[in-house]
């Protein structure tokens, strides 16, 4: 049915070659481009050992829009998946734009000097992709992409008014390491490290960073993985939620930490490891974050060992025929199996997996449109329904649980 184009041959990428090479009569060509050759050199011959198709690699420095340019100009591709880093995300959309490739992507676009995620840059290229005729999809890994879709899906089936949404995110894993991040770390780092933001009745609200002695947190308790303390955090889909779900009052993001996690981090962090400006360093450069992340592992080994858990969803409270309803929808995700599966942990698989839907989703021609799109702008029912074909099965159920007010 397509050419696809996948650039980041990290823990995600990994998982997103795997799952379409599992829908050979959908992705007819699969290219993995990245700026190690090896890394893909390596997922290639995973791919040649356990799958019918093959796939082809390239080296590509993403930052440089001629290199992404040449390319897509050698493969052809209908659409491009981009899984390589925030950073890249603008230098990938002009390349598309200059070619006429569909977009895809799972996070949002951040200057590397300011820790900053904000789609903004990218909603600026929503006249330049429509004049051209070409999608851009923004957001398509779990959360934001599957949370974002589950949120569609009841504003579209369950409510008339939705008026809060809570997206609860908890990794109950243990992958046997001291401290390790379950994506890449700098990016990883940078959100944790941030001021707390949430959304209420029309304004963002403050609150202390995860690491601050005054974050807000709570005790959920998550189906399957039990109670775990969930910290308020900011995470990109609460701004594009807030712009699509009608009547919103309310959006937050919780996500589970746990106190080993937290106390290294405030460690690194408390010696300045976490900064992202440059510091002179005998007699050179060095930006300690950068630093500190050729230390830790790398998130696409973490597979081997982990046992446990991810649970993510969304609990909605709003109206449905004058009625107050109270939803929570939610997927469980085992560590282990994914590592049977594709040899990923949880976090990485449950980010590959919508990225290779969305592509799908395109390829297609179910999700059609010119212009910039965040995942609840586009329909949600198809893509629900893949979820559980591929490797995401959800539930939905009454929710019965208490949330800080
Ligand atoms: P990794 O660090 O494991 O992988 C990133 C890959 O991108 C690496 O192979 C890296 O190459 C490559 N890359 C980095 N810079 C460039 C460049 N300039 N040109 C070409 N390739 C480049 O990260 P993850 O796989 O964990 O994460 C990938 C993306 O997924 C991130 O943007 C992350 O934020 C996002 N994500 C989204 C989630 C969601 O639910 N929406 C959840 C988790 C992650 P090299 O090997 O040379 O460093």
């Amino acid at each position: 049915m397509g050419k696809i184009l996948i650039i980041g041959a990290g823990g995600v990428g990994n998982v997103v070659v795997k799952k379409c090479a599992q829908v050979p009569q959908v992705f007819t060509d699969i290219c993995l481009a990245s700026r190690t050759l090896d890394k893909c050199k390596k997922i290639q011959q995973e791919v040649r050992q356990a799958y019918t198709i093959k796939i082809k690699i390239a080296q590509v420095d993403a930052d440089k829009v001629n290199d992404v340019v040449k390319v897509i100009t050698a493969f052809k591709p209908d659409i491009l998946v981009n899984v390589a880093l925030p950073y890249q995300d603008l230098a990938i959309m002009e390349a598309c734009l200059k070619t006429g490739v569909h977009y895809l992507d799972t996070a949002n676009y951040e200057p590397p000097d300011v820790a900053r995620f904000e789609y903004r840059r990218q909603w600026a290229y929503q006249d330049a992709f429509k004049k051209r005729g070409i999608m851009a999809v923004l957001g398509c890994g779990f959360d934001p992409g599957v949370t974002n879709i589950f949120c569609a899906y009841a504003q579209k089936h369950l409510y008339d008014a939705i008026k809060t949404i809570d997206i609860l995110d908890a990794n109950a894993g243990t992958h046997g390491h001291p401290f390790a991040t379950n994506f890449n770390p700098e990016i990883n780092i940078r959100e944790v490290t941030q001021t707390v933001r949430h959304w209420k009745k029309g304004a963002w609200i403050n609150t202390p960073a995860v690491l601050e002695p005054t974050s807000v947190h709570f005790t959920f308790n998550y189906p399957v993985a039990g109670p775990r303390e969930s910290y308020l955090l900011y995470h990109e889909e609460l701004e594009s939620l807030v712009k699509h779900i009608k009547g919103l009052e309310r959006i937050r993001f919780w996500m589970t930490f746990s106190e080993n996690y937290l106390t290294h981090l405030r460690v690194l962090h408390n010696v300045g490891m976490t900064r992202i400006d440059k510091v002179d360093y005998q007699g050179g450069e060095i930006v300690p974050l950068k630093f500190l992340r050729a230390l830790l592992p790398d998130p696409g080994t973490l597979g081997a060992n982990y046992t446990g858990k991810t649970v993510i969803g969304c609990v909605f409270d709003g109206v449905k025929k004058n009625k107050r309803k109270q939803v929570y929808i939610y997927n469980v995700c085992d560590h282990a199996a994914c590592y049977k599966e594709v040899q990923s942990q949880a976090v990485s698989y449950t980010t590959g997996v919508p990225a290779m839907i969305g592509a799908m989703m395109v390829l297609k021609g179910i999700w059609r449109g010119k212009g910039v799109f965040n995942v609840e702008q586009l329909n949600p029912d198809a893509f629900m329904e893949a979820l559980g074909v591929h490797g995401l099965p959800w539930k939905q159920t009454k929710f019965m649980g208490r949330l800080p007010r």
